[in-house]
């Protein structure tokens, strides 16, 4: 499953979108120097820039403390030609991530991991759904992987990827299963999987062997090795699997075009476009 064509084709109807509205305004903030935050960072303006989103970088030293954080972050939610905020993650130890995310008005939470998007999420009625989690599903329904009734495994249950991806499969009406550290059996479970996301920051704890014959496999991970990046899943999977997908190239693009396509989706929120279930100004 070739991510870097699909992410193509969604960045190019974001761009198409974005001429359509006008203005899209993405507003993130960097606290302190740690230089893979500061790569994904860079992707994510270069990104918005072709699809013709205007990034606005906001970079605050590693000891800021807490409350200035919350205060910038605050303020760009209440700014009025602001469509998109994104506090990048992780932040620094002594900053509470949960009380930096709650101050992102819901509204304009691109990441989705407010506690409302995570909730509207719960409750079946998807509003802004974090960026990895859509890219996988917009990866199985490229390749026409079918998901109702299907048995689905998703290895990992981080807040970020494991727990949404598996709601999302659950609408679409898989028997989800979620294996985490503490999972007994892992292979008793794998081996039922019809549609498996790996999703654990291991590299290759997801043996070929452990892989139900022509399951859609999911690589999320993205682990360096001394032999380069490496996903979860062993490489021979990739003769067992009905289809899988490449580390790098298969889930990482899609996570971008999808943060493009949140921050599309949020301009149509603020716009009055689309109605945010539960109205604007939550924070
Ligand atoms: P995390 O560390 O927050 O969570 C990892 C999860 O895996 C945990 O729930 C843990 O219980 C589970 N786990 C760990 N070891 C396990 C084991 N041996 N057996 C079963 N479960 C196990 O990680 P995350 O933020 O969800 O990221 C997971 C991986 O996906 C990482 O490699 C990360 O780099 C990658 N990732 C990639 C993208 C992308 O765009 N491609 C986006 C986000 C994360």
């Amino acid at each position: 499953m070739d991510g870097r064509a699909l992410a193509a084709r969604v960045r190019a109807e974001v761009a198409e979108d974005v001429r359509e509205l006008g203005e899209i305004v993405l507003a993130t903030v960097l606290v302190g120097d740690d230089p893979a935050s500061a790569r994904y960072i860079g992707l994510k303006h270069k990104a918005a820039e072709e699809a013709g989103i205007r990034p606005l970088d906001h970079r605050l030293p590693a000891n800021t403390p807490e409350e200035e954080i919350v205060g910038l972050v605050a303020e760009l939610s209440a700014q009025g030609d602001v469509d998109g905020v994104l506090p990048q993650l992780p932040l620094p130890p002594h900053v509470d991530e949960t009380t930096v995310i709650g101050a992102v008005d819901p509204v304009k939470d691109v990441d989705g991991f407010h506690p409302v998007n995570a909730g509207q999420l719960y409750l079946g009625r998807p509003t802004l759904v974090p960026a990895t989690p859509l890219g996988i599903m917009a990866l199985l329904e490229e390749y026409d992987v079918p998901i109702a009734g299907v048995e689905a495994v998703v290895v990992g249950r981080s807040d970020i990827v494991g727990k949404p991806v598996a709601h999302l499969l659950l609408q679409a009406n898989a028997t989800v299963t979620v294996c985490h550290s503490r999972t007994r059996d892992l292979s008793a479970h794998t081996l039922r999987a019809d549609v498996l996301v790996a999703a654990a920051g291991s590299a290759g704890l997801v043996r070929a062997d452990i892989v139900k014959p022509g399951a859609a496999v999911i690589d999320v991970g993205q682990n360096e090795t001394d032999a380069g990046l490496v996903g979860d899943v062993e490489a021979e999977a990739a003769q067992r699997a009905g289809a899988i997908t490449p580390v790098p190239g298969g889930v990482g693009p899609m996570t971008i075009a999808m943060l493009l396509r949140n921050t599309v989706r949020a301009a149509r929120y603020r716009r009055g476009q689309l109605a945010f279930p539960l109205g604007r100004g939550l924070t």
